[in-house]
């Protein structure tokens, strides 16, 4: 097998710096490593760290790469172990601090559309980041028969374990559903877009995951940690989720493990609508109902000026935990219950 020009005979695993964008004077070279195993079955792509500080995922990628071996594989593993590795330098959360894209919105749609990047007008150049992107998809991800990407909650942010299905115009691929049933998880979160009011445009083509889907290779989210914490529980379990994957889709002997999940669908977002200190009142993965209140915001004279009510029972997948906020800053994310 050849990928980005370099023989993987089978039986072999082999690791690298990928080439993924150009820069003023280095370049940006992303840790890849690729298992051909010694029995024919189904590629996987294990993506991580496109969000940088999302850091479970690349863990967990990184162990695997070094415990898994060719002899015991059916097929090919691939694993990118951190697509944005400057956001990690800088402990820059969610973007990269070169160009300052979500790599999340910038995998290759073929669509023409023009992206401002925080420039002054609309224009079809690339990035960094895009590039980066674009050279990962067609190399890597495009590859798959299975795809999963790794995620958390990043910097600031405090998450629910769950894995992610987010359909865009049409309805749930089955194998994507069947997919997210693999990892052993009791929550599933289905996000069709426009199933959060308050983010109508969510979520949007340029995701691996949407990219993915839309060739037609099943691929999920898969939600772990935050707070660019690295627990080691936290690693142990998403690397017994992906192997229990592994065995499911033939690659890995063993006896697969399945949990019936509760299945949430569509949710609502709270955003601050003024600027303070920040207090909650509850924890990432507390099921919450309407009325509730899920936190306030106290002024700079102590008074508290405002009340984070909740608008729906459902279960709090994901807070930002940063105490200081400013209007429209992100505060909850809430999965309603189907
Ligand atoms: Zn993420």
């Amino acid at each position: 097998m050849r990928i980005d020009n370099r023989d993987i005979p089978k039986g072999s695993k082999v690791r690298w710096n990928f080439l993924a964008a150009e820069m003023t004077v280095n370049k940006i070279e992303v840790p890849v490593t690729v298992i051909n195993g010694v029995k024919e079955g189904p590629t996987v792509v294990i993506t991580a760290g496109v969000h940088p500080n999302e850091l479970i995922g690349q863990a967990s990628t990184v162990r695997l790469a070094k415990e898994l071996e060719p002899s015991e594989i059916a097929g090919t593993l691939i694993f990118v172990h951190i697509e944005n590795p400057m956001g990690l330098q800088f402990k820059y959360a969610n973007r990269s601090p070169l160009d300052n894209v979500n790599m999340n919105s910038v995998f290759p749609t073929g669509l023409e559309k023009g992206e401002d990047m925080g420039r002054d007008s609309l224009h079809l150049g690339i990035s960094p980041t895009k590039q980066a992107a674009d050279r990962i998809f067609k190399t890597f991800i495009s590859l798959a028969d299975w795809h999963v990407d790794m995620h958390g909650g990043e910097l600031f942010e405090d998450l629910d374990f769950n894995i992610e299905i987010l359909p865009i115009g049409e309805p749930v691929d089955e194998k994507t559903r069947a997919l997210a049933r693999m990892f052993k998880s009791e929550k599933i979160w289905e996000v069709p877009q426009g199933t959060i009011p308050q983010m109508p445009n969510y979520p949007g083509r340029g995701s691996a995951v949407a990219e993915a889907n839309h060739m037609g290779i099943p691929s999920c989210f898969f939600e772990i940690g935050g707070e660019g914490r690295l627990r080691k529980g936290q690693v142990d379990q998403a690397c017994d989720a992906l192997r229990n994957m592994m065995m499911c889709v033939g690659m890995l002997e063993g006896e697969a493990v399945h949990v019936e999940p509760t299945v949430y669908s569509g949710g609502n977002v709270l955003f601050a609508q003024c600027g303070g200190l920040h207090y909650i009142n509850i924890n990432s993965g507390d099921l919450v109902h309407k009325g509730q209140e899920l936190g306030y915001t106290v002024g700079w004279d102590g008074e508290i000026i405002s009340r984070d009510i909740c608008p729906c029972d459902g279960l709090m997948t994901n807070m930002v935990v940063h105490g200081g906020v400013e209007p429209g800053d992100m505060l909850y994310v809430i999965a309603n219950e189907c």
